[in-house]
């Protein structure tokens, strides 16, 4: 690793976020770099280390040296370390909210939501021992046992999106760690900072050097991952574009890939339901963390006109009433966007849903913040009478913008669910059960929710879409990460008694 000096031997580099590898902060001399913002402000805060195909390879290299080791470590060893994380994580959650808020720009309490269901990842984890017990049975035949076991694969790699700094990295390296593998991170460019700090906190949990490791990056370092031959597996979240690109290029590199993408989510509302309850939950789900949620609703199907009259009603003073500012003051409920260029792209959309006759009930366009006059502010918008041939409708926006549909019956509403690209997650609000019941049986969508808008499973389940939302067969987390992180092995196993065997030609059975 000669290339590599000591992060902090370097002047140069006070504000640069370094890569994480083989337990220590890195720079590179010369590596290209980018801005990071506090998008609240609109000004730089630091610059981020863009890794080159070397330095890529070098976190591989270092998680390779350090995987023999690693995967002979008892199952209960790598779940103490999992404890102490949990514990270090939840004494820094204050400085990790913190940071996570000012690249991010999301308010400090939703910040604390996703750190908090990024910790519930780790907790999981610390089930390590149970597991991974595997499977066994005994006297399959005479005097044959049988078992499985889950093996570790070797180096995995995480690429994850800007939307959760914190918690989407940590539905990944938890579990592949405590299944025995080496893992290299390659978060978001966008908000370095949370997942670098993180790392450190991991390795004060006692974490031996090189089993986890972080390069920050844009393609270059994507690409460098995705055709490394020691890299064995791949997680990615993030776009649906790039997730297809991941899948298609990892596969085809003999690794196994899973690739969360975008979404649109709907929200269905009947007749009956609690119109009181139901706008509450929508003003939640759908300008929470300024729509930058994969699993916010972007669209309310509205059965029958009389209930998309009262909806749109309720919503629309709601939304024109959104406290909009940055994320550390804790009276705003919405901060910014990401970035200039996302703001330009929601608004773009916002100007697109106008121009096709959509009916814009609220418009967050000119929208001011008080003395933030360069933070990536949008308002909350909402649009009526948006119909399925609109792009505002059938493409992911990623912002403050809910589109309301209006429809006939329960059937019309999930045949518009189920013929869009997205199938991550919808939600129905009923007071009924056999709609509820018919809902989530026959609807194409990988998470339902039922009265609940954001339905993001817990730890001890998986998280993942259907359709175009999930490329690759294991969802993330919960049960489905321990396949995806682990090969099975089936060993059959007799030992010899005084009788001497024939030799048998036909095929073995009882
Ligand atoms: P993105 O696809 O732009 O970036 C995700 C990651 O891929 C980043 O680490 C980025 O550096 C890398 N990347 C970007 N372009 C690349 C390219 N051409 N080649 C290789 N790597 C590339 O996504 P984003 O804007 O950071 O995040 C928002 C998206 O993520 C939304 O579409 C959202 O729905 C999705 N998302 C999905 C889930 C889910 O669980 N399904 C969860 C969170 C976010």
């Amino acid at each position: 690793m000669n290339a590599i000096t000591a992060a902090e031997n370097l002047n140069e580099s006070k504000r640069l976020v370094g890569h994480y590898i083989n337990g220590r902060s890195v720079t590179v001399s010369g590596e290209r770099s980018q801005a990071v913002y506090n998008p609240a402000t609109g000004q730089v805060v630091r610059q981020v280390a863009l890794a080159s195909k070397t330095t890529a390879q070098q976190a591989v290299a270092a998680a390779a040296a350090a995987w023999p080791a690693w995967r002979l470590t008892a199952p209960l060893k790598r779940a103490r370390i999992m404890f102490r994380f949990k514990e270090i994580l939840e004494q820094h959650a204050n400085e990790i909210v913190s940071l996570l808020t000012e690249e991010h720009g999301k308010v400090l309490d939703d910040a604390r939501g996703e750190f908090v269901r990024g910790v519930e990842v780790v907790e999981y984890a610390c089930g390590a021992p149970e597991l991974l017990k595997g499977e066994h049975s005994k006297d399959v035949g005479p005097g044959l046992d049988s078992w499985s076991e889950f093996q570790p694969l070797g180096v995995v790699t995480g690429i994850t999106p800007f939307n959760f700094p914190a918690m989407v990295p940590l539905w990944m390296y938890p579990m592949a760690l405590i299944c025995g593998n080496t893992f290299v991170l390659k978060p978001s460019e966008k908000d370095p900072s949370t997942p670098t700090r993180i790392a450190e906190l991991l390795q004060e949990a006692g974490l031996p050097d090189g089993v986890f490791n972080v390069v920050h990056g844009d393609k270059e370092a994507v690409d460098a991952l995705l055709t490394d031959p020691a890299v064995q597996a791949v997680s990615f979240v993030g776009s649906t574009p790039v997730a297809e690109y991941i899948y298609r290029t990892g596969t085809a590199h003999g690794k196994r890939v899973q690739a969360l993408g975008g979404a649109k989510n709907h929200a269905v509302v009947m007749p009956d339901a609690d119109m009181d309850n139901t706008v509450n939950a929508l003003m939640g789900a759908a300008y929470g963390s300024c729509g930058e949620r994969c699993m916010a609703i972007s669209a309310v199907v509205c059965v029958g006109d009389a209930v998309a009259d009262e909806v749109v009603n309720k919503l629309a003073l709601r939304v024109s009433g959104l406290k909009i500012g940055p994320g550390i003051d804790s009276q705003n409920e919405m901060g910014p966007l990401i970035s200039k260029p996302h703001y330009e792209k929601v608004r773009g959309y916002v100007d697109a849903g106008v121009a096709e006759g959509a009916e814009l009930v609220v418009d967050g366009r000119e929208v001011t913040v008080h003395h933030q006059p360069e933070g990536f502010f949008l308002g909350g918008c909402l649009f009526d009478r948006v119909t399925p041939d609109m792009r505002i409708y059938r493409e992911e926006i990623f912002g403050p913008v809910l589109c309301v549909l209006r429809v006939q019956s329960l059937q019309e509403a999930m045949r518009l669910i189920d013929e869009h690209e997205y199938g991550n997650g919808t939600c129905i609000f009923t007071r009924d059960g056999g709609s509820a019941r018919y809902f989530t049986d026959n609807i194409k969508v990988g998470m339902v929710g039922v009265n609940v808008p954001l339905p993001v499973p817990v730890a001890s389940h998986s998280f993942g879409g259907w359709k175009r939302s999930l490329f690759g067969d294991l969802s993330a987390y919960g049960p489905d990460a321990i396949r995806f992180y682990t090969r099975r092995k089936t060993i059959s196993q007799r030992w010899p008694t005084d009788s001497v065997d024939q030799a048998q030609f036909s095929f073995p059975s009882n």
